[in-house]
């Protein structure tokens, strides 16, 4: 048995957390789900957005599945996502976005994987105004955590097949940080001669995947680029709404698809549960289950490629729970 930390979080978070249970239950595995929640739902209850029992649980389970959390203005975070990528050191999140069939995509091939980096950049939160008519950021790269995402994007090709590495990146205007970050990766690509190393400025690198995404494998780059870029890749095969994702560290992962709360489309049962629930299929990979995570990629495929029980985002008219029972129903054919 698996006891995993589910956080539902706020907006869609609940519905395709939900859904992606489901999917996961149908399996047969034995998954305890300790539930703990963060976020503007839990603000006013807990005191804190970032209640103390949910980052004991985490600690306790090593494995979280987590839906998008808002953070709440005055609850004392910049953003609790972030916090949480601080706290455990998750300082690698790994998007893959590949092409599903039966969606209509112009790049049937896409296949990449976008190794972002974590836990630096724009995001390290140091951020100040010196009057009201300026303002500052910090952009903040040490060699240190830029070895060790370079390390994992090589690691990451071993365990996973992949070929290529390419380093994303702005060195030739921002020579200090990006310069770091990029030299730091270049290093670390010397260790591995078996893995083919590349290196693009984000901006040259924005273009080729749009013209020509089947010639990526795995990207690594600084946070924000990934941030972008990610979102940029996951509307060549469809949306957000299928697209998942892991914040890794060495010890503890926390599961949790690329989209947001989408408070647009919240509490209508019609989010798309398809990246959360292709989200707990690479947290099966994690466990060790690798069957049955291809036995839920198959199903999810199968009821996006038949076409009736899919959801608005793709041209259904299905709700969140419609499809995933859908899902699990082709889980046990
Ligand atoms: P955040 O700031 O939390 O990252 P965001 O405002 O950038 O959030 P999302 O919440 O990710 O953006 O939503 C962006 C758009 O994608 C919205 O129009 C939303 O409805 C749509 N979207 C996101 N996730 C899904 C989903 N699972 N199913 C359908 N549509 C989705």
């Amino acid at each position: 048995m698996y006891n995993i930390t589910v956080i539902p979080g706020d907006g869609i978070g609940p519905e395709v957390v939900e859904a992606s249970k489901y999917v996961v239950d149908s399996t047969g595995i034995n998954i305890n789900w300790e539930e703990v929640n963060a976020g503007a739902s839990v603000l006013e209850e807990e005191g804190t957005a970032l209640p103390d029992k949910l980052l004991k649980n985490i600690e306790k389970n090593r494995v979280a599945l987590k839906g998008p959390v808002t953070t709440p203005v005055g609850s004392g975070f910049r953003s609790i996502n972030v916090e949480l990528r601080k706290k455990f050191n998750l300082y690698a999140n790994v998007r893959p976005v590949t092409a599903i069939p039966g969606i209509f995509s112009r790049y049937p091939r896409m296949d990449l994987v976008i190794i972002r980096e974590n836990t630096q950049d724009l995001y390290s939160g140091i951020e100040y105004s010196t009057d009201d008519s300026s303002a500052h950021a910090i952009k903040l790269v040490t060699r240190e955590a830029s070895e060790r995402i370079g390390r994992f994007a090589f690691d990451y090709c071993g365990k996973n097949n992949r070929r290529k590495v390419t380093c994303v990146h702005k060195a030739n205007i921002l020579k200090l940080t990006d310069g770091l970050f990029l030299e730091s990766v270049r290093n670390m690509a010397k260790d591995y001669p078996d893995i083919e190393y590349e290196e693009l400025i984000v901006d040259n690198a924005c273009m080729q995947v749009v013209i020509d995404p089947g010639r990526f494998d795995v990207l690594v780059m600084p946070n924000l680029y990934g941030d972008i870029m990610s979102d940029m890749c996951a509307g060549m095969v469809g949306g957000l709404g299928l697209v998942p994702g892991a914040n890794m560290g060495d010890e503890i992962v926390i599961f949790e698809a690329v989209h947001g709360s989408a408070p647009d489309i919240a509490g209508r049962g019609i989010a798309n549960p398809t990246a959360v629930i292709l989200t707990s299929a690479m947290m099966l990979d994690y466990l060790g289950e690798e069957r049955s995570a291809g036995i839920i990629r198959r199903a999810v495929y199968s009821v996006i490629k038949e076409g009736v029980w899919i959801t608005p985002d793709l041209g259904g008219k299905a709700t969140t729970m419609d499809m995933a029972r859908a899902i699990a129903e082709y889980v046990n054919i």
